[in-house]
């Protein structure tokens, strides 16, 4: 198991960002993302991307963080915080990839000291300054134990068929009637 805990988004300025960081956790494999501010609007946004492309990622809107991260190692869990100045992901990434439950952290601007000290292990995809939407990806995509890339969501509305040219998404009629009588 794993979640995102995103930090520190504003909501006049990290809409896109943070609607990323979501997307992103999901497409590569994590189970959920906890927002530690208040932005229902971003909720909404991810909370109809899993009717529609499958899968069951959960959004939990306005949390507290320090709360999340002691439940969470309450119920054995271990917290990676994503920053430039961590250990470098490649020297900790077999540690990591041992953990059945995990929960990764990524800021937005500047990071409190108690997250570091809360942390078990503060981790930096490389130690340059970069994205956390970036740090995110290449974490999830180096600790998972198949390739996410190859992952298929189940229940899904809309399915794209791959091709080299041109634009193929099979839709499930079915599915999609059934959805829209639960709204
Ligand atoms: N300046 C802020 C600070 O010092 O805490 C960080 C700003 S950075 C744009 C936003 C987030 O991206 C960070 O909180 C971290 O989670 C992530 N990030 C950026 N570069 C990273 C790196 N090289 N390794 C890991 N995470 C990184």
């Amino acid at each position: 198991e794993i979640v995102v805990l995103r930090l520190g988004h504003r909501p006049e300025r990290d809409k896109r960002m943070t609607t990323h960081v979501g997307l992103t956790a999901r497409a590569l494999g994590a189970n959920g993302m906890i927002l530690a501010s208040d932005d229902q609007k971003i909720e909404e946004n991810i909370n109809e991307i899993s009717p529609r492309w499958g899968g069951s990622f959960f959004i939990k809107n306005n949390a507290n963080a320090m709360e999340e991260i002691n439940n969470w190692k309450k119920e054995g869990g271990k917290v990676c915080h994503l920053s430039m100045y961590g250990i470098n992901l490649p020297d900790i990434v077999s540690e990591l990839k041992t953990e059945k439950k995990l929960m990764l952290i990524v800021g937005a601007e500047k990071v409190p000291g108690e997250i570091y000290e809360v942390s078990d292990w503060n981790v930096a995809v490389g130690n340059q300054p970069h994205s956390e939407v970036a740090a995110l990806a290449i974490t999830l995509d180096r600790i998972a134990e198949t390739d996410p890339l190859l992952k298929t969501f189940g229940n899904a509305e809309l399915t794209v068929i791959p091709m080299g040219k041109g634009k193929k998404i099979v839709h499930d009629n079915e599915l999609i009637e059934k959805n829209k009588q639960k709204k």
